[in-house]
């Protein structure tokens, strides 16, 4: 029985190993050295050194602030690297620069229209860095910063506040720096601060210690005094996107919705009101704007509408820079009857930034195939990876990375820790790659079900 539950804990907990393990968790980054040129293999990219230098420019701008309302597009055959670059750039932005991902296919969702979702989108991929003043709890023993010089030396000392009334750090420090100045207290003294006059009474150094400070407790504010001035009172920072303040300031939604994930719509005078509020904090300086990244793979997935919402939303001041990706040529735009590049609007085309994907070499491949080895932590025999590697260059890279798990439950079968060319072999025999799917489809006619479709005759990018 024990035994059984041994074996069931491990198998599960190689399937969360397994599930954490995702087509691009190989990438750290984008692998460029200071100069901005991408290092052969680093960080988990192998070649396509112009996207990755390409994006390294961009990304560069995006930390320094520089660019906002800007797109650029990925275009290039399948299994490329387009969304594995995008990742890579993702993971070079700072923490608290958002960053969304979504495919084109989930802006068309019956719960909101078109522009909702895409203006979601945006929203989340703009920050809005918050700096707020912390405030005292009842009876919490706060630590602040403070400097004095003493012959030269910087002392730090702690000031301890005791009260229940909720006055703000600073005004208090305020007040200990009166004392300290006028009223001659030494550092380790007990004040007491009168709450309506601001008089401050002096009831000396040995009070601290006695029974009757303990037992005067919080209901009386006192200050013990530290040594030396205040130097600023405490400051916290943190950082929400522009969507996490709709939602919470939706009525009809409520903050709960966020971890829901079901926002639904919301309502654009509210968006209005939002940004308001948000553009006097900025004024003020109690806020700034981090503006994030969005990333949308499969852009030819969207529509007219969706297009010509993006033109205008990039030209708003609160816009992300906008990452698309397509593997499609010549292909028709949604909703028009029009063939266009990459099957988007020549207006949009005009101000993207296209950086071209390209198929990899041989070497390239062996080299990707190793790292996703490594990551997956399946020893392949150097044989194995040969056929491997041809066999990507004949499927697609992605089919070729599919395999290797798939091998590796196969040679665990034959009890083998290494996979071996049978193993291969037997997985590309189960498992069809999309050329042997379509001649199969082929050979099948007439004994499935089929539906004629009109129109609609996308180019998908050659890989040859
Ligand atoms: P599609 O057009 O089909 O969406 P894509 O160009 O976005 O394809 P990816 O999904 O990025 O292709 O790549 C397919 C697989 O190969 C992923 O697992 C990705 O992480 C890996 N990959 C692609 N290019 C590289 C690279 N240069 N270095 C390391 N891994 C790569």
């Amino acid at each position: 029985m024990a035994m059984q539950i041994t074996t069931g804990t491990s198998e599960l907990r190689d399937i969360t190993k397994m599930e954490r393990i995702g087509a691009h968790s190989h990438i750290r980054g984008l692998g460029l050295d200071d100069r901005l040129e991408p290092r052969e293999n680093s960080q988990g990219l192998v070649g396509q050194a112009k996207a990755r230098k390409a994006a390294g420019m961009i990304l560069k701008m995006v930390q320094e602030g520089r660019i906002a309302g800007r797109a650029m597009l990925f275009a290039g055959p399948p299994s490329t690297g387009k969304t594995a670059i995008a990742l890579a750039m993702s993971q070079s932005l700072g923490p608290d620069v958002p960053f969304t991902m979504i495919a084109a296919s989930e802006v068309f969702s019956l719960s909101m229209s078109k522009t909702e979702a895409l203006t979601q989108a945006f929203r989340r991929s703009i920050g809005v860095r918050i700096k707020e003043e912390s405030e005292i709890i009842e009876g919490e023993v706060v630590e602040i910063q403070i400097d004095r010089s003493i012959s030269g030396a910087t002392k730090t000392g702690k000031l301890t506040i005791k009260t229940t009334d909720m006055e703000t750090i600073y005004d208090l420090g305020t007040k200990m720096i009166e004392a300290l100045t006028k009223e001659k207290v030494l550092a380790g003294d007990v004040i007491m601060i009168d709450k309506t006059s601001g008089k401050i009474s002096k009831l000396g150094r040995s009070f601290a210690r006695s029974r009757d400070y303990d037992a005067m407790g919080a209901d009386t504010k006192f200050v013990q005094c530290p040594e030396g001035e205040i130097q600023k009172r405490k400051e916290v920072v943190h950082t929400v996107t522009l969507h996490e303040i709709d939602v919470i300031n939706s009525r009809t939604q409520g903050f709960l919705a966020l971890f829901a994930g079901d926002t639904g719509e919301i309502k654009p005078e509210l968006r209005n009101q939002i940004n308001t509020k948000v553009s006097d904090w900025r004024e003020e300086g109690k806020a700034e704007i981090v503006p994030g990244v969005l990333f949308i793979d499969e852009v030819h997935m969207l529509d007219i509408e969706c297009f010509s919402f993006l033109n205008r939303a990039l030209e708003g001041d609160l816009a992300p820079l906008v990452i698309m990706a397509s593997n499609r040529g010549m292909s028709r735009i949604r909703g028009t009857k029009f063939r266009s590049p990459h099957g988007l609007p020549m207006d949009l085309l005009d101000r993207v930034l296209i950086v071209s994907t390209k198929p990899y070499s041989d070497d390239e491949v062996q080299q990707i195939i190793g790292i996703r080895c490594q990551e997956e932590d399946v020893k392949l025999s150097p044989e194995a990876t040969q056929v491997l590697t041809s066999m990507a260059l004949q499927t697609t890279l992605r089919y070729a990375l599919n395999l290797i798990s798939c091998a590796q439950v196969l040679a665990r079968k034959r009890k083998s820790e290494e996979v071996q060319v049978e193993d291969l072999r037997r997985g590309y025999s189960y498992f069809m790659d999309d050329k042997r799917s379509v001649q199969w489809l082929k050979e099948q006619q007439g004994n499935l079900i089929s539906e004629e479709v009109t129109g609609g005759d996308d180019d998908v990018m050659d890989t040859d």
